[in-house]
């Protein structure tokens, strides 16, 4: 268990194998909702309702829920506005909490939608990701999409409590698991060197046999690491930026291939090897084998000839974080020693564009 401390107050955030029923009872136990709201992803509905649906029967009278369809495209102001027509409509009070369980779009839209009705409902967030787990659940980022970009709008709030049930990642697809593993090695990178080690269970060629406990703890620490960050910097105005290791190129990749040819997983694991490529063309000395370890885990889509520089450097141009003319970028100084850089060269960053796609 992590506590994890905001302006707003401090929640906290449980990891284990079939925690949900105790954690979730525990929390109902301190308030009195008699009701409760559900989001969940279709997915998660399919898989794990029959096993949800009674642990939510046993502990209020009243369940309402609402499955948010797959993909990026639940994220819109459109679905935001059917999760707010579906609380209201319910006539939901105060005091009854949203229960959100899915991945990252499930978690940003519930998230955004417990903030903005009635100016903020109690909220629960049940990750079902590697992804959500690790990185979305925890921060009190939360959101929705908008023609003209991701995550444009949106709000910092809060849950009241994270938990993150390794037993719902079961049915979770192999390409999702190695989405979250990016972030994961994110971590490493930036924080913690016994993480690129700790990661080699993602090497096991049966995923949902690999060792739990070794997983909870991977997870726990690097909810940790989150957490510790964002306290620290809750709303981006230095050392959150860390976080976005890789994700300057990552972000112009995805743009690039239209969000489609290429996971946000996958464009971070090139982001990464690009700025590590960066990082070392300026001044750094990493040793490189620490991520290229993980290289036989991606399953690239796109080729080479898919990307080329002038394109993908125009997408870093745009990136909604970039506050002048030039391109700033996390790069580090040693593994685990991150520092914001603006770099002026181009052609430095085309080499590290193209130490990525040699990956490819
Ligand atoms: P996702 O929510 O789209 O889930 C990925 C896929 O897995 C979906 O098809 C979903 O239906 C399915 N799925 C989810 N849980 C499952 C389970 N247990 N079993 C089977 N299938 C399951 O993707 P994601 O990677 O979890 O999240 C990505 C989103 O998170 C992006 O929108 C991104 O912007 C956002 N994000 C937010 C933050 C933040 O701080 N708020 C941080 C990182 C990413
Ligand atoms: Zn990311």
């Amino acid at each position: 268990e992590i506590t994890i401390n905001a302006s707003s107050g401090s929640y906290k955030a449980a990891v284990g194998e079939n925690i949900f029923e105790e954690e979730l009872a525990n929390y109902l136990s301190q308030k009195q909702a008699d009701k409760l709201f559900v989001l969940i992803d279709e997915n998660v509905f399919r898989h794990h309702w029959k096993t949800i649906q009674p642990i939510l029967s046993e502990l209020v009278t009243n369940v309402h829920f609402l499955q948010v369809p797959e993909g990026e495209s639940s994220k819109s102001v459109r679905f935001w506005s059917k999760t707010l027509d579906f609380l209201l409509n319910a006539g939901i009070r105060r005091n009854v909490p949203l229960v959100v369980i899915g991945g990252g779009v499930t978690g940003d839209l519930g998230g955004f939608t417990a903030a903005t009705a009635l100016r903020g409902i109690p909220l629960i967030h049940v990750p079902t990701t590697v992804l959500a787990m690790v990185d979305s659940s925890i921060g009190g980022k939360t959101g929705v999409n908008h023609a003209t970009g991701k995550n444009l709008i949106g709000s910092f709030y809060q849950p009241d409590r994270v938990i993150a049930d390794t037993r719902f990642l079961e049915s979770l697809p192999k390409t999702e698991w190695i989405n979250g593993l990016s972030e994961i090695l994110k971590y490493a990178a930036i924080r913690d060197e016994a993480i690129f080690s700790e990661a080699e269970i993602f090497m096991e060629p049966d995923l949902q046999s690999m060792n739990k406990k070794k997983l909870i703890h991977l997870i726990a620490k690097c909810i940790k690491i989150k957490a510790d960050i964002v306290e620290e910097d809750e709303f981006e105005g230095g050392i959150r930026a860390f976080l976005n290791y890789g994700h300057t190129f990552a972000h112009a990749l995805e743009k690039a291939c239209d969000f489609d040819t290429i996971s946000h997983g996958e464009a971070v694991y090139l982001g990464m090897l690009a700025a590590q490529e960066l990082s070392n063309l300026t001044g750094a000395d990493l040793q490189t084998t620490k991520l290229s370890a993980y290289r036989s885990l991606y399953n690239f889509r796109i080729s080479k000839e898919e990307l080329s520089y002038n394109q993908l450097n125009e997408y870093m141009k745009a990136d909604k974080k970039r506050t002048d003319e030039h391109i700033k970028f996390v790069l580090l100084n040693n593994w685990q020693e991150p520092e914001v850089k603006t770099v002026k060269d181009k052609t430095l960053i085309n080499q590290a564009w193209d130490a990525a796609s040699n990956e490819l």
